[in-house]
C-alpha cells in the first residue's frame, strides 16, 4: 500500500482514464469499466485456439489500464484490472450448484529481462488479484498456477503479421517440470485456463495453449483484460 501511494505520486497522482487529480482510477472512470465478459475471436485466428473471453475492447480507458500497470508499475490498479480479467473469467466458471471443480489460472509469462526491467509481473500480480476476487464471489477455488515459462528469446511482435507472429512465437513458451509433476499429483479434476493482459493476434496465447498441451495439461479457455478489435477488413479471396 505505501508502494503504491509512492508510485502514484511519482506518476503525479491522477486518474489514468480523465487526468482529474486524486486517485489512479478516479470513481467515475471506475464505474465505466466492464462487468460481464463477452466471447472474442482474433482475427484472422490461430489454428486450434480454444475459445475467448475478455472484458472489452483495448482502447481508451482500458488501454490507459493495462499501459499505467504495465510500463509505469501504477500498482494501485492491479484491483481494478483483476476486476476485468475476473469478468472475463466468469463465462468459464461453473453455474451456481454445480459441482465445482477445481480452476487453475495459468499466466502468459513474461521473459525474466522484461520482468527485471519492470520491475514487476503484471499479469501475475492481475491474475491472483482475480483469482482472490473470484474465490470470494463464486465461492469456488480459483488458483494461480505460473506453470509457463518463457524458452527462448522472442524477437520483437512490433510490426509483425498474425502468421509471421505464430512462427516468431512457436516454442518459445514450456510448462516448467516442477508444477507438472504437482498438477498430476493432485488427482482431483482441474479446468486450466489462461490468462493474459490484452488480445491481440492470438499468437501468444495459442502458443500458451500449445505447451501446455503437449505436456498434458487440457485447456479450457483463454481470458484476457481487453482485446484489440480488427483494424483491417478480411479480404474475400
Ligand atoms: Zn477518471
Amino acid at each position: 500500500m505505501v508502494r503504491d501511494t509512492w508510485l502514484d505520486l511519482v506518476h503525479g497522482g491522477c486518474c489514468v482514464g480523465c487526468g482529474r487529480a486524486g486517485r489512479s482510477l478516479c470513481r467515475a472512470c471506475a464505474a465505466r469499466l466492464p462487468t460481464r465478459g463477452r466471447p472474442t475471436r482474433p482475427t484472422p485466428c490461430p489454428p486450434g485456439l480454444v475459445a475467448c473471453s475478455t472484458a472489452g475492447e483495448y482502447d481508451g480507458l482500458l488501454r490507459a489500464l493495462v499501459l499505467a500497470h504495465k510500463e509505469q508499475a501504477v500498482l494501485a490498479l492491479a484491483g481494478p484490472l483483476a476486476g476485468c480479467l475476473a469478468v472475463a473469467l466468469e463465462p468459464f466458471l461453473d453455474p451456481a450448484g454445480r459441482a465445482p471443480v477445481r480452476t487453475l489460472l495459468v499466466p502468459v509469462p513474461s521473459p525474466r529481462h522484461v520482468v527485471r526491467g519492470r520491475g514487476h509481473d503484471p499479469v501475475l500480480r492481475v491474475a491472483r488479484r482475480a483469482a482472490a476476487r473470484l474465490r470470494r464471489t463464486s465461492g469456488g477455488v480459483v488458483e494461480v498456477a505460473p506453470l509457463l515459462t518463457t524458452r527462448l528469446p522472442v524477437a520483437d511482435q512490433a510490426g509483425l503479421d498474425s502468421g509471421a507472429r505464430r512462427r516468431n512465437r512457436e516454442g518459445t513458451l514450456a510448462v516448467r517440470p516442477g508444477p507438472r509433476a504437482a498438477l498430476a499429483r493432485t488427482g482431483v479434476p482441474v479446468r486450466v485456463l489462461v490468462v493474459d493482459d490484452v488480445l491481440t493476434t492470438g499468437a501468444t496465447v495459442r502458443e500458451a495453449q500449445r505447451a501446455l498441451e503437449v505436456s498434458g495439461v487440457p485447456v479450457a479457455g483463454v481470458a484476457t483484460v481487453a482485446a484489440t478489435r480488427r483494424r483491417l477488413p478480411v479480404r474475400a479471396e
